[in-house]
């Protein structure tokens, strides 16, 4: 089993932990607010910050991604003027270095001229950028670099530090550390620490691109990663890839997860991905870590996005912020027809082909529903004709817009989460704190932080912030969907209860950066 981290830390413990500053450097594809399509954003947008204010010296290290539509998030930035040849792909790509201080840390940009592109950090309308081993790779090399070369607020970091590497993206820096750098004395007393955030994506590219990682060539071993003959597409095809993730998980000294229910799934058949066997053999250095959010952008009482303000004390707010939502989305203003709202990416991952099934049936009950996504072309233009069939009742908003999540989050009564797997999710944290109910499936971060509606516990006052529904299918999300909708039907008192223990739930990011902290002072304890 995994450890579990002490939930319960003194006051006094917290005291202690400030005391010794550490080192950290956060490798990452996003970090918002300067870049972001998921939930990885949002950890490295805010954990750092959180770990500033602790105490430690953080540094986030991400691409410098310019695309002509959101390129003034960068403008606090300036270039450091460093410059420096990192040797990968049979060459010396030049990579700069861009600098932001703000909130206590040192936000870094890797510039390359392979991150100025119209799309998102990974792809454009036309799929996934065919570049993106080289793309990560050279950001690893930097982000190893930049600890020694950059001299920010008059000193470099130095080499006695925590590198954060989140997801595959970041994942080649441990291996870079125990090949390329130990061996030269370098990094030596340095620990890696990998975040899973996401198993799905591992970085698999076909073996013969091994020499261009920038890795000795003796430690291919590392990386290796045989499909087996039935995922093989071609008769002759011998299954040799490279795998990113894979040698990151060998590697590192400790791996995280961003929530326990995941750390534990990841070491099973069903959410292992493949990895299964490798993360077990791994679990007395696997922790999960429930996510927190960032709760001045994610506030109702103060949401520059949302048109009206409310707390726990006073929730008219919410009721005028539904109405305005309403009015928006032109459907009925009516304070007693529950909206239901789904916010994500438009992936299998996220259950968006339960909602299609079961559409035809939910929109038999007096409800309105409102789906903002981008993602999977098939379930967009779903999304466009179900909204034409159903003018009174569907809306279906296409495209990433973040002030949109806003008034949908604080519009809506209920939030809809039947994601096959979610490893933290952060929508429903989102939703808890704006007193729409969550409704998700029993899975990873969900089954973790969303707690089944229960009308009888505590004396009859209940208990449960939403409705966690398991298995998944169809009719165990419709039953769920029915109970929360008649729920907020009848019982009022029973509604507010809800809505009032989701609000008051801690999500914030100390509990975690505390649990980070500890997981740094055991990476110590192992020399790597
Ligand atoms: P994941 O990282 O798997 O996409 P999470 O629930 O962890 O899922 O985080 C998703 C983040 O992305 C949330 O902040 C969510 O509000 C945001 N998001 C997803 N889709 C959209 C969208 N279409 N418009 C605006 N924000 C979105």
């Amino acid at each position: 089993t995994t450890i579990e981290l002490d939930e319960k830390e003194s006051s006094e413990d917290k005291k202690l932990h400030t005391i010794v500053q550490r080192i950290i450097i956060f490798v990452t594809s996003e970090a918002a607010p300067y870049s972001k399509t998921g939930g990885l954003a949002d950890v490295c947008g805010s954990l750092p910050i959180a770990l500033a204010v602790r105490g430690h010296r953080v540094m986030v290290v991400s691409p410098r991604y310019l695309n002509g539509v959101s390129d003034k998030k960068y403008a606090a930035s300036f270039d450091t003027g460093v410059r420096i040849k990192v040797p990968c792909f049979g060459d010396q790509p030049e990579v700069g270095f861009f600098h932001e201080y703000r909130a206590g840390v040192d936000w870094v940009f890797v510039d390359h001229p392979s991150y100025h592109r119209p799309g998102n950090p990974y792809g454009d309308e036309n799929g996934a950028f065919g570049d993106n081993q080289f793309r990560f790779t050279i950001l690893c090399h930097a982000a190893c670099e930049a600890p020694l070369v950059l001299p920010l607020g008059g000193y470099t970091y130095g080499q006695n530090c925590f590198f954060l590497v989140n997801d595959w993206h970041a994942g080649l820096v441990p291996l870079l550390l125990a090949a390329k750098y130990r061996p030269h004395g370098v990094y030596k007393d340095a620990r890696s620490i990998l975040v899973i955030h996401n198993l799905a994506h591992q970085g698999v590219e076909p073996a013969a691109t091994y020499h261009k990682l920038g890795l000795p060539p003796d430690w291919y071993g590392a990386v290796e990663w045989v499909f087996p003959t039935w995922a093989r597409t071609h008769a002759l095809d011998k299954g040799e890839t490279v795998n990113i993730l894979k040698g990151a998980i060998v590697t590192v000294d400790r791996i995280v997860t961003v929530s326990q229910g995941y750390a534990w799934e990841i070491t099973t058949g069903e959410g292992g991905c493949g990895l299964q066997d490798l993360l077990s053999n791994r679990k007395s250095v696997l922790n999960g870590i429930t996510n927190g959010i960032d709760i001045d952008e994610w506030d109702p009482t103060s949401d520059k996005h949302i048109p009206f303000h409310y707390s726990i004390d006073n929730l008219s707010g919410k009721a005028k912020c539904k109405a305005a939502l309403q009015k928006e989305l032109c459907f009925a203003i009516r304070s007693e027809c529950p909206v239901i709202g789904f916010i994500g990416r438009l992936d299998y991952q996220k259950g968006t082909d339960l909602i299609m099934m079961a559409i035809p049936e939910l929109l038999q009950h007096d409800i309105q529903f409102v789906m903002l996504g981008s993602g999977d072309r098939q379930t967009e233009n779903w999304m466009r004709s179900t909204e034409s069939n159903y003018k009174e009742k569907f809306r279906g908003w296409v495209g990433f817009n973040i002030p949109v999540s806003h008034r949908i989050t604080a519009g809506c009564d209920m939030l809809l989460m039947p994601s096959r797997f979610e490893p933290c999710g952060l929508n429903q944290l989102y939703a808890m704190r704006y007193a729409t109910v969550p409704v998700v499936h029993k899975t990873g971060g969900l089954r973790d932080t969303v707690e089944n509606f229960d009308p009888f516990a505590e004396n009859g006052n209940g208990r449960g912030t939403g409705w966690a529904f398991s298995p998944l299918t169809k009719e165990s999300m419709l039953t769920a969907l029915r109970l929360a909708i008649t729920t907020f039907r009848k019982h009022k008192a029973s509604w507010e209860g809800l809505m009032k223990r989701g609000m008051s739930r801690d999500s914030t990011w100390d509990n975690a950066a505390l649990k980070y902290e500890q997981v740094f002072e055991w990476a110590l304890m192992d020399p790597p």
